[in-house]
C-alpha cells in the first residue's frame, strides 16, 4: 500500500473555454475505498467539453473521465482489487440511495456531487492538489485527463488483462451509453427494429449494441456522409441522409415495414425528436439521450402517442451498472459481435488540445489519449 503523494502530468482547464493546460500535480493516496491509477489511455467525450466550456464545475479542474489503467495502489478498505490489476473507470454512485440499491447506479440520487462537484461529497476534499493548493477532481469519480488518477472501489471495474488498456477507457461512458440504450434503456431484442437518430460515438455505439443481440433492421439517420458509410461497415441495416432524403419520416415507415419498434435520439434537436417519435409502430419505445437545449420542452402530438402507446425514456449512462456492463461489451468484443475499436482515433496525451478540436469538427468520433 502506497501512502506517499505521487507527482503527475495533468490537463487542467483553469478558465471557462480553456485551453486544457498540460501541468504537474501531485496525487495524494488512495483513501479507504479508493484506488489510484497509473493511467494508459482515457477517452474524451462531449461531456468533458461541456465541462470545459461552462458546466458548473469548480476550476482549475482535471477533467476526464473515460480513464483505462493499472492499478498502483489501494485504500485499506478495498476488497475487490489489488495492485496491477487492469481497470476500467466508469462514472460514480453513492451505493447507498434507492437507485443504487436497486442496481441502478446510473440514477443514482446523488449522482450530481459524486461526479460534477470536483471534490469528494463528503468532506470537500481532493486527491489532487499543486503546491499544497486544492485542485478540482473527482471529475465522474475520476479525472483521468492525468497520467494519475484516484478513483473509487465501486467505479473502477476490473477488466481482461489480455485485451489491450489503451482501447477500453470509452467503454466507461460513452460507448457505454449508447450501447446500453439500446440493449438496456429499452430493451431492444432479437429481431427487431431500431431507428437510431445521430451517428456520432454515442449512435454508432448504439447501433453496435443492436448488433450485438442480433437486432432486426437498424437505420441510422445520419448527415454526415462518412459516418454514415461507417454506420453501414458496423451493420446498419440501412443509412438515411437527411440532407439528400426529404421525407425521413415517410422513408423509416417504408424501410421498417410501417415503422420501427425502438428508436433512439442522440441529437437533442427537438425537431428531430418529433420525427423520431412518430416512427413507432404500436406499443414502441423511444429512447431520449442527446442533451437537449435547457428550455426544450417534449415535442410530439400526444394523441398520436396515445393511440399507439408509445413509451418515452429519458437515459442516462445507459442504465448501465459498470461492473456487470462494461465486462458484457468487452465479452462481445471478444467473440467479434462488437468492433467498438473502429470509432477510436488515438492522440498522444499532450496533444489533448487536437484532440478536442478534432473532435468538435468530427474528424474523431472518438478520440483516446494515450499516455
Ligand atoms: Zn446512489
Ligand atoms: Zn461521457
Amino acid at each position: 500500500m502506497s501512502t506517499a503523494a505521487l507527482s503527475a502530468k495533468a490537463a487542467l482547464v483553469r478558465k471557462v473555454g480553456g485551453p486544457f493546460t498540460l501541468e504537474d500535480v501531485d496525487v495524494a493516496p488512495p483513501r479507504d475505498h479508493e484506488v489510484r491509477v497509473k493511467m494508459v489511455a482515457t477517452g474524451m467525450c462531449h461531456t468533458d467539453l461541456v465541462a470545459r466550456d461552462g458546466f458548473p464545475v469548480p476550476l482549475p479542474i482535471v477533467l476526464g473521465h473515460e480513464g483505462a489503467g493499472v492499478v498502483e495502489s489501494v485504500g485499506s478498505g478495498v476488497t475487490t482489487l489489488k495492485a496491477g490489476d487492469h481497470v476500467v473507470l466508469s462514472f460514480n454512485s453513492c451505493a447507498h440511495c434507492p437507485s443504487c440499491d436497486d442496481q441502478q447506479p446510473a440514477y443514482c440520487f446523488n449522482f450530481i456531487p459524486n461526479n460534477f462537484s470536483g471534490v469528494r461529497p463528503a468532506d470537500g476534499s481532493s486527491a489532487l492538489s499543486q503546491d499544497g493548493a486544492q485542485i478540482g477532481g473527482n471529475f465522474f469519480g475520476q479525472s483521468s485527463f492525468g497520467s494519475y488518477a484516484v478513483a473509487h472501489e465501486r467505479n473502477a471495474v476490473k477488466v481482461d488483462p489480455q485485451v489491450p488498456l489503451e482501447l477500453l477507457g470509452p467503454l466507461g461512458c460513452g460507448i457505454q451509453t449508447g450501447a446500453g440504450a439500446a440493449v438496456n434503456s429499452v430493451g431492444i431484442k432479437k429481431g427487431q427494429s431500431l431507428a437510431i437518430f445521430g451517428g456520432g460515438a454515442v449512435g454508432l455505439s448504439a447501433l453496435m449494441g443492436a448488433r450485438a443481440v442480433d437486432a432486426g433492421a437498424v437505420i441510422v439517420i445520419e448527415p454526415n456522409a462518412s459516418r454514415g458509410k461507417l454506420a453501414l461497415e458496423l451493420g446498419a441495416t440501412h443509412v438515411i441522409n437527411p440532407k439528400e432524403t426529404e421525407d425521413v419520416l415517410g422513408r423509416i415507415k417504408e424501410l421498417g415495414g410501417g415503422g420501427v419498434t425502438h428508436a433512439l435520439d442522440t441529437t437533442g434537436i427537438p425537431a428531430v425528436i418529433a420525427v423520431a417519435v412518430e416512427t413507432l409502430l404500436p406499443n414502441g419505445t423511444l429512447g431520449l439521450i442527446g442533451v437537449p437545449p435547457p428550455d426544450a420542452m417534449m415535442p410530439g402530438n400526444l394523441m398520436s402517442m396515445l393511440l399507439r402507446g408509445v413509451g418515452v425514456k429519458c437515459i442516462t449512462e445507459g442504465d448501465a451498472d459498470p461492473q456487470t456492463f462494461i465486462p458484457r461489451m468487452i465479452g462481445w468484443y471478444k467473440e467479434g459481435k462488437f468492433p467498438f475499436d473502429k470509432l477510436i482515433k488515438k492522440f498522444p496525451f499532450d496533444q489533448i488540445n487536437e484532440a478536442a478540436e478534432a473532435s468538435e469538427k468530427g474528424d474523431a468520433i472518438k478520440p483516446v489519449l494515450v499516455f
